[in-house]
């Protein structure tokens, strides 16, 4: 059952779409990755779920019903974790949690219960009483997202969790994240970090310019990037391009080619065997060839003609 449904928002900054006809929907227990690039629309898209923006066109339904004919029942079944840490210093991780608590309406006791529970869920627990300033980064970001989850909503919007956090950090938000989804929770997640929404994202729409070019599981992403299959050919490739014959291109697509690199994929599904005797047969020199899944750097290059790391 879908928790959220996003259809054709859109949201103008005088000539500029920064959000421009965007549809998907996250179901209870699913964590659906928006990735794109910076300044792709991901942010925009989520303040206008969030409420914090109106968006000049389309709909948000939360749990079944439009944002805006209540939001404040819509606003009370989300949490959100903006890409800003937005935490009080001065006071303790706890006194934080105690705090948004309150704020969404829960009683003290049911308050001091629920940050206990996530104090622990977050591996706080020993830390729950140290003032947030004297916190590591990566700290502020879990009780940043403790804050939002007090009052246990049925849908969380992350915008770009781990951004300027050490990998260890990162792993612990990213198990934190796919056990609140393994409890039932919708969870909507933005990066632009490929191998988080390739590691644990159930599906993944890409966005850019506003546009959400394509989505799918990782498995369906790949098939758009030409296949299960890419392979890719190294050394002395210098005009290989050129060499190449006709029928070749009609049974590979080129996905990348430079003067030691050409990356192409198989139109249709085919044997990889055959697949690797026809690219060895070919009349270009080469000391190395690769099989291997593409990334979603490929697909989105695929998609786009641009590499989502520049
Ligand atoms: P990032 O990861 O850098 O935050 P993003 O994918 O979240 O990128 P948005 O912040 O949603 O992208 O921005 C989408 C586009 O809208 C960008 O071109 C941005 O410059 C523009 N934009 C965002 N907010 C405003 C604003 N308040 N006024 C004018 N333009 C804006």
């Amino acid at each position: 059952m879908a928790i959220l449904t996003v259809t054709d928002i859109e949201k103008r900054y005088g000539e500029l779409k920064a959000v421009d006809g965007v549809s998907f929907a996250v179901e209870a227990g699913e964590i659906y990755g928006l990735l794109g690039p910076n300044g792709a629309g991901k942010t925009t898209t989520i303040s206008v779920i969030s409420g914090l923006l109106r968006a000049n066109a389309g709909t948000v339904e939360v749990d079944g019903q439009p944002f805006w004919k209540d939001p404040v029942r819509a606003k009370g079944r989300m949490g959100v974790v903006p890409q800003e840490i937005a935490l009080y210093e001065e006071l303790t991780g706890r006194e934080n949690l105690l705090f948004w608590g309150r704020l969404a309406g829960l009683g003290k006791g049911a308050a001091r219960r629920r940050a206990d529970e996530l104090l622990e869920a977050l591996s706080l627990d020993s830390r729950g009483g140290d003032l947030v300033k004297a916190y590591s980064g990566g700290m502020k970001r879990r009780i940043n997202m403790g804050c939002a989850l007090m009052h246990r909503p049925k849908l969380l919007l992350l915008d770009e969790p781990t951004v300027g956090i050490d990998p260890q950090a990162r792993n612990n938000i990213l198990d934190f994240v796919e056990q609140l989804a393994a409890d039932g929770t919708a969870v909507l997640y933005t990066t632009h970090y490929l191998e988080e929404a390739e590691r644990f994202c159930n599906r993944i729409g890409i966005i850019d310019h506003g546009q959400v070019l394509a989505e799918g599981t990782l498995a369906e992403l790949q098939q758009l990037a030409g296949g299960k299959q890419l392979y890719t050919l190294e050394g002395e490739l210098d005009g290989a391009r050129e060499r190449l014959p006709t029928e070749f291109h009609q049974r590979f697509r080129i996905l990348q080619s430079s003067e030691t690199q050409l990356t192409v994929a198989s139109i249709e599904d085919r044997n990889p065997a055959d697949c690797l005797r026809e690219l060895l047969d070919l009349p270009v020199r080469f000391g190395n060839i690769s099989l291997k899944n593409p990334t979603l750097n490929e697909v989105f290059l695929n998609l786009t003609g641009r590499d989502l790391r520049e």
